[in-house]
């Protein structure tokens, strides 16, 4: 299997090369052919661009988590960590729980090298497409973010980690216009952080305070509308990884997904309403790089 997944590193090592989506649709269908009994290969419905959004279902157990990739479609190395989670969970997957990967979201955006997604209504940010407490725009342009909601909705998804490049940081909810940042959850969303950064030492946080407020993302979408334990992953130090960086960022993020849905709540957080108020102060605002 590592072949597969070195050769899917190798087509993005080069700044110039396109990465292709269906080099990411061989590499889970090999490593579904290559461990039968914990995987089984599925998809949410078709993108946008008349694609299938594939991804891997691992093991049985009766917790459902999610790991989503490239929401931004230039971010190709958290395409590449999740082909590696994949791995690593198929041939040892996480006992009691089941765990859906979905390597790419944005799928026009990746065979473009391009941060948004091409629609019939134009260019999307897909990590702004998502409704939210003080989100100000029309939200589902996207077919994919419509889908992946439709989804965790649907398999009752219980954690979640969504993959991005780069900071590096491991991010917790509320994220967006507010100065009313802190959840009802606080101390627990702080362990879970910090049980995901033991191998990466990457810096945690409360993702407003850390990074930026930014309306409609997935990862306060997921905790708002369902009370989803939603952690943001900014993995690395750029957006143009060569190969061993991928390697890299596998080898220190993977065993900290695992640690994540090992320790996070079997169930949903019941209290996950927003009640705090939208605040639009220019300040708040920062260039939506990651
Ligand atoms: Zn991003």
């Amino acid at each position: 299997m590592l072949h597969i997944i070195f050769s899917l590193l190798v087509s993005m090592q080069a700044p110039a090369a396109p990465t292709n989506y269906s080099v990411v649709q061989d590499g889970l269908k090999k490593i579904a052919q290559e461990n039968p009994t914990t995987t089984e290969l599925f998809d949410i419905g078709l993108s946008d661009s008349g694609d299938p959004i594939m991804g891997l279902k691992i093991g049985n157990g009766e917790t459902p988590d999610l790991i989503v990739a490239t929401h931004h479609g230039n971010e190709y190395g958290s395409t590449g960590v999740a082909m590696g989670a994949a791995d690593a969970f198929a041939k040892n997957p996480i006992v009691g729980h089941t765990v859906y990967i979905i390597p790419v979201l944005n799928i026009s955006g990746y065979n473009n090298r391009n941060r948004y997604e091409r629609t019939p209504s134009g260019s999307v940010d897909q990590n702004r497409d998502y409704p939210g407490p003080c989100a100000t725009t029309q939200p589902f342009r996207s077919k994919a973010t419509k889908a992946l909601a439709d989804f965790i909705d649907k398999k009752n998804i219980v954690s979640s980690a969504t993959l991005h490049t780069y900071w590096p940081a491991v991010l917790y909810p509320w994220g967006f216009s507010t100065k009313d940042i802190t959840t009802s959850y606080e101390s627990t969303f702080i362990n879970l952080v910090k049980a995901s950064a033991v191998e990466s030492g990457y810096a945690v946080g409360n993702s407003k305070e850390l990074l930026y407020a930014a309306d409609g993302a997935f990862e306060d979408y997921a905790f708002w509308k369902h009370g989803v334990w939603s952690l943001l992953f900014e993995m690395g130090k750029s957006h143009n990884p060569s190969q061993s960086d991928i390697k890299r960022m596998i080898d220190v993020n993977v065993p900290g997904f695992r640690r994540f849905f090992e320790n996070a709540p079997k169930e949903r957080a019941a209290n996950h309403d927003f009640t705090g108020k939208c605040d639009y102060t220019r300040a708040l605002q920062r260039t939506h790089l990651e």
